[in-house]
This record gives structure tokens, C-alpha cells and sequence, in this order.
């Protein structure tokens, strides 16, 4: 087994490094937009970010040039990811968009949906939302009340949605309904598209203890979409669902594992720099360093996975529990070290209350750390179930 980059790889590491130092905005500082900008500065400065990397050939780097990809492989995108992360280059908007949606589409959609959508993704002409979570249907997702009924050819969406992510700016969705109420709902749910701007489809934003906006609730009244906006076979939408899980628990945001690396150096520098160093806090940042190494590893295990061709599988809930409760480790690191200094106005104050704030829902979205540990205990380890608070 030898995992190292060959010289190929080394040698485009180099280039994409040297794109990102000649081209990384001004106003980018710290891993944050320096200074503050309103959220709809905000929205424009991140759409222009991801077309000029698009333009510049990073990003969808193992897609087929066919959908608008750059048609190399998973190893050169988890290069280019590392080299983000460790520029701590700005995140994606349209995160749903590309880890979830163009993936998804790839691997269970139509030529048509490949053709059209993928390279709209690409581009940012669609931005994506996630239309999974409802009231009584978070980390029981089987029980997700939405109904999908067909009528004269088109179908017809009713329901609620929660915690929906950037559904207040995407001009789409991707929605899980129930189309056929008299089977199990794993047999009887199916994943549609869904244009944000159908009729009928009401967005109210949820605040977060920050002040800033990022989910919201969505409620669908008698809104119509066309017969094509499956995506995947009807009936098959919990096995579409869990495919997508997969993907938003093991190989979104690839680039993590660099930035958190940078986040940690960042904090390291700032201690030594204002003497706050100790032997508590030293360990600490010891401790987080050997857990990313690990996480490092994991990341090149599932991309050799996905290179040759093989499902991501349930085992992506290592990579879950260990992303979300490591940025929390940081997030509690960066309060230690900078104490009062976190309330101040400078980039790092900035950049760690993100740290702080964004880390919070980390071990819920995707999948909570108790389901995380559900799912590797009974179906990786195989030990016997646990009690369901539902009774299923
Ligand atoms: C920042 C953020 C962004 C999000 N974005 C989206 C989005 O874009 N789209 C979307 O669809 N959803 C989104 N979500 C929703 C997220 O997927 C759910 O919050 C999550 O699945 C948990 O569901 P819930 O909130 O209903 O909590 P519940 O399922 O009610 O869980 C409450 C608590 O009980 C625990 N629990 C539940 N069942 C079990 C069990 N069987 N065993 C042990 N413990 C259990 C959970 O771990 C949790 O601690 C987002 C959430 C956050 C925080």
C-alpha cells in the first residue's frame, strides 16, 4: 500500500497553490471576509468566489467534462480541496448544490437532469437547498409527513419543512415527500426537484444566536412540479436519501480537514505570540493535531473508496462524529486562549466566534452524534438495536 502523491499530483498540489496566493480576494483575511459585510454583500462576494474558481478549473474536479466537470479523478479533487482548506479560501454557498445534489444526480439521475443541471450547479446559475428535516422528522426521517400526490400527470407537494439551509436565497430544492402512504415509508417516499419559485412555497427564515440567517422553515401549499423532477425511481426515495446522507457526512466540505488544521495552527500561533501557552493547553493542541492526522487518513480512505468505484456505505458516520466533535474541540481551544480578546473587533475575534457559533449545530445537521453512534454500533458493529422513540 503507498499512499503518498505521485509526482503528477505534487506538481498540480503546486499549481492550485499558487492560483489561490495570486488570486485569494483582499478582503479575505483570517479565513473570514475582513471587513464585516452585510448578508447580501456577503451572498455576492461568495457566488463570485465559486464562478472565478470554476473559471479557473477548481471545482467539480472528478465530474465528467460531459456535465461540465474537469474530468479528472477523486485523489486530484481531494488535493484541490486540501489546498482550499489550507488557504482557509472562502466555503461554498451552494454546498447543498454541489456535495449532494450534482453528486446525486451523477450516480441515480437522468441524462436530462445530468445535462441541465449539473453544469448549472457548476457555474452557480441554481443554487441548492435540502428539504429533508420536518417537525416530527429530524433524526426519525422515516416519518416525514409530506405528500407528494399525482394529478393529471403532475404532482402535487403539501407539507412542512424545518432547519432548511439557504432555502431563503436557493432557487431550488431538493425535497423528500411521500408519494404512497399505504406501504412502509421506506418503500414509499420518492426525492423530487423543486424550483424555490413555485407557487404555493412559503419561506420563513429562522435567526440564529448570532444575529445571521442560515435556515429556515418551508411550507409547500398544493405546489406543482412536473412528472420528470424525480430524481431516482419512485417509490425509491429512502435509498436516494440515505445516499445523499452518505455523502453529506463523509466527503462534503473535503477541504475540512485543512482548515481545521489552519484553524489549529492560527490559535498555536496566537498563544505563542501573546504568552498564553501552557502545559494544559498545550496537550490539548497536541491532542486535536493527532485526531486530525486520523481524520486526514479517513478522508484518503474514503476517496480511495469512491475511486474505484464503491458506495460510501454506513461507515461515513466516523468521519461524521469526528469532523463535528473536532471542530468543537477547536471552537472551546480558541475561548480558552482568547479569552475577553474573542469579543474584540479584529479578524481572529471574527474568524473564532464563526468557529464557535457554526460548531454548535455541527454535531446535529447531517445526522446527530447519537444516530452516528446508532448506526456504527448496530450496523457496522452489529450489536444489537437500541429502544426507538417512535417504536419503529
Ligand atoms: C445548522 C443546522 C443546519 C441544518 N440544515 C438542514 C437542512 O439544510 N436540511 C434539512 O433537511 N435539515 C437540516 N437540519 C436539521 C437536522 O438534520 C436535524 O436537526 C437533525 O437530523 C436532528 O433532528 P431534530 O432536530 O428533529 O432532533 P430530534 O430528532 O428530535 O433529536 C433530539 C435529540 O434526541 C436525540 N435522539 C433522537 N433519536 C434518537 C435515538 N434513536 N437514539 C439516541 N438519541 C436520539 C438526538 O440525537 C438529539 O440529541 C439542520 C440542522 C442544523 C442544526
Amino acid at each position: 500500500m503507498d499512499i503518498s502523491f505521485t509526482p503528477q499530483q505534487q506538481a498540480y498540489r503546486a499549481q492550485v497553490r499558487s492560483w489561490l496566493a495570486a488570486n485569494l480576494p483582499q478582503t479575505w483575511m483570517e479565513g473570514g471576509l475582513w471587513p464585516a459585510m452585510s448578508e447580501g454583500e456577503e451572498q455576492a462576494f461568495f457566488i463570485d468566489w465559486e464562478r472565478r474558481l470554476y473559471a479557473a478549473g477548481y471545482s467539480g474536479i472528478a465530474w465528467p467534462k460531459a456535465y461540465g466537470g474537469q474530468g479528472r479523478d477523486a485523489i486530484d479533487d481531494l488535493i484541490v480541496n486540501e489546498e482550499l482548506g489550507a488557504a482557509s479560501a472562502p466555503e461554498s454557498i451552494n454546498t447543498i448544490g454541489r456535495e449532494l445534489v450534482a453528486p446525486i444526480i451523477l450516480s441515480v439521475g437522468t441524462e436530462a437532469q445530468k445535462r441541465h443541471f449539473v453544469p448549472r450547479i457548476l457555474r452557480m446559475e441554481d443554487t441548492w437547498c435540502q428539504g429533508f428535516s420536518e417537525p416530527n422528522a429530524g433524526s426519525d426521517l422515516a416519518s416525514i409527513k409530506t405528500r407528494a400526490e399525482r394529478r393529471d400527470g403532475r404532482w402535487i407537494l403539501r407539507g412542512q419543512k424545518i432547519w432548511t439551509s439557504y432555502a431563503h436565497f436557493a432557487s431550488h430544492c431538493i425535497l423528500l415527500a411521500r408519494t404512497n402512504i399505504d406501504v412502509s415509508p421506506y418503500k414509499g417516499m420518492s426525492l423530487f426537484i423543486v424550483r424555490m419559485d413555485t407557487p404555493g412555497i412559503e419561506v420563513r427564515p429562522i435567526r440564529h444566536i448570532n444575529g445571521l440567517c442560515h435556515f429556515n422553515q418551508v411550507f409547500f401549499t398544493d405546489v406543482e412540479v412536473d412528472e420528470d423532477s424525480l430524481i431516482g425511481p419512485l417509490g425509491r426515495g429512502w435509498n436516494v436519501a440515505v445516499e445523499v446522507l452518505g455523502f453529506e457526512r463523509a466527503t462534503t466540505r473535503l477541504y475540512r480537514q485543512a482548515r481545521f488544521s489552519e484553524e489549529l495552527r492560527a490559535l498555536a500561533h496566537h498563544a505563542l505570540r501573546t504568552e498564553t501557552i501552557n502545559d494544559a493547553l498545550r496537550a490539548e493542541i497536541g491532542s486535536i493535531a493527532a485526531e486530525l492526522s486520523i481524520m486526514r487518513c479517513h478522508n484518503m480512505r474514503f476517496i480511495s473508496r469512491m475511486s474505484s468505484g464503491a458506495h460510501i456505505g454506513e461507515e461515513a458516520s466516523f468521519l461524521k462524529l469526528l469532523w463535528s466533535s473536532l471542530h468543537q474541540k477547536i471552537a472551546r481551544l480558541a475561548v480558552e486562549l482568547l479569552g475577553p480578546e474573542l469579543d474584540a473587533i479584529s479578524p481572529i475575534a471574527e474568524r473564532f466566534r464563526r468557529v464557535y457559533f457554526t460548531s454548535r449545530g455541527e454535531t446535529v445537521y447531517a445526522g446527530s452524534s447519537q444516530i452516528q453512534r446508532n448506526i456504527l454500533s448496530e450496523r457496522v458493529l452489529g450489536l444489537p438495536r437500541g429502544e426507538r422513540r417512535s417504536g419503529r
